[in-house]
């Protein structure tokens, strides 16, 4: 069989750990026999990271604006330990935070589904992508504890030196107090990544926030919300036979638990974490949980949910078996070769991409799998396979679909 060809470089991020295992394997078995793979490789393993003094992940995020397509492994977010672990130099940042300072995306989470892992909300049938704007509110906060009676406000300054002034709370006795910020660019710019996403993928848009309690603030992303949505994507919805809801946010969580699912929900950044911890765990899994952030200027990178899955990366340094979920990282993979194929033209690259998705769900659905699907599948019996033997199984029903 002749390989397929790749006209534009994906740019590739490799990781850390367990994750950097599986990597490797992925291509070796599952891309490298099919594709001529095209990719500019970036190495963010955390010895490398310290060795160019992070250099290399800005490089990266930098070549996935040249190309426009990356796929990354998941990375080591380091912290004390780690300092000592790796010998670092500084306690670098988070490179997924790096990368996204740099394409200002949103990032958007689905469930992979597969029968025989049947999510805990019954009438659950299509995935839910959950959009969490990643800027600003309680995440870069300024809090205060108030100890005796006096006076909380909030005092804006503008630069030629105009004053407004609110007050917080009249405290008769000791309390709390919070100041927190968010910018109009960064709101229009989500939004219109929840919008261009779901023309994309097809789905429609939900928005929930507090509008009638927060008038001013959750108030002004209801109206950049439907501003962007008026101006720049109301037609092609209409078009497309889709909607842009807008509700309250409770309102919203009633009606997710009631719906089939196969719609965008988009969060402010507080309900975004706490909700998409919610509707991975109910589909079943993080390491069957696609995650890609997409940038308002049309850049994409497709990652796993999940973390380097350090306990078995330590199980396989000693020499042990290892049954981690590939899934995830396989998913990466094929979103983001589906995604280069589509700007390309290339549509040999798309159908593979989408047989590699098909086999990787008939394997399972045949009842072979990792440990931790097994441990939570409706299927009889599951084969429980290691690391390797789950990828090579997944390589044995690619070679029959592509018969
Ligand atoms: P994790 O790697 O997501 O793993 C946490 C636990 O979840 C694992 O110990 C394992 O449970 C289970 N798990 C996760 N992915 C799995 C998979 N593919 N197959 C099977 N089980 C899986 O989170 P962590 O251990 O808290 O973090 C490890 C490192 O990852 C940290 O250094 C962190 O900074 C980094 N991290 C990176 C990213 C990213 O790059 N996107 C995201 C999160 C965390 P059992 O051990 O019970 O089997
Ligand atoms: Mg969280």
């Amino acid at each position: 069989m002749e390989k397929i060809k790749m006209q534009t470089p994906l740019v590739e991020m490799d990781g850390d750990e367990m994750t950097r295992i599986l990597w490797q394997m992925i291509k070796e078995e599952l891309l490298l026999p099919y594709i001529d793979l095209n990719t500019e490789y970036y190495d963010l393993g955390l010895k490398h990271r310290n060795d160019t003094d992070d250099q290399v992940t800005i490089d990266a995020a930098e070549a996935t604006k040249k190309y426009g397509v990356a796929v990354k492994c998941a990375t080591i977010t380091p912290n004390k330990a780690r300092m000592e672990e790796y010998n670092l130099k500084k306690m670098y940042k988070s490179p997924n935070g790096t990368i996204r300072a740099l394409l200002d995306g949103t990032v958007f989470r689905a469930p992979i589904i597969v029968k025989g892992i049947e999510p805990c909300v019954r009438n659950w049938k299509k995935p839910i992508t959950l959009a969490r704007h990643a800027y600003g509110d309680i995440y870069k906060n300024t809090e205060l504890s108030i100890e005796k009676p006096g006076k909380v406000e909030l005092v804006y300054t503008s630069d030629d030196g105009e004053e407004k002034r609110a007050l917080v709370q009249e405290f008769k006795a000791p309390g709390l107090a919070m100041g927190m910020h968010n910018m109009d660019a960064s709101i229009e710019s989500f939004a219109r990544s929840c919008f261009s996403y779901a023309l994309d993928t097809r789905q429609d848009v939900w928005f929930g926030a507090k509008d009638t309690i927060s008038k001013t603030y959750d108030g002004r992303f209801k109206e950049i919300f439907s501003e962007v949505y008026e101006k720049e994507f109301q037609e092609k919805f209409e078009q497309a036979g889709l909607t842009y809801f807008y509700s309250l946010i409770d309102d919203v969580v009633a009606r997710v638990m009631k719906a089939e699912g196969g719609f965008i929900w988009a969060c402010k950044n507080y309900d975004g974490d706490v909700m998409s911890d919610m509707v991975s765990s109910a589909f079943g899994s993080l390491a069957m949980m696609t995650s890609v952030l997409v940038s308002p200027h049309g850049y994409y990178e497709y990652e796993a949910a999940h973390g380097t899955v350090q306990r078995h990366y330590y199980r396989h340094l000693e020499g042990k078996e290892t049954s981690t979920n590939s899934v995830a990282t396989i998913f990466a993979w094929t979103g983001a070769l589906r995604k280069r194929g589509e700007l390309d033209g290339n549509k040999e690259l798309v159908s593979f991409a989408d047989m590699l998705e098909r086999a990787t769900l008939t394997t399972i659905e045949s009842g072979k799998m990792t440990k931790d699907l097994a441990l939570i599948t409706a299927l009889q019996d599951p084969v429980v396979l290691n690391s390797r033997d789950f990828i090579l199984a997944v390589k044995a029903s690619l070679d029959e679909l592509m018969k």
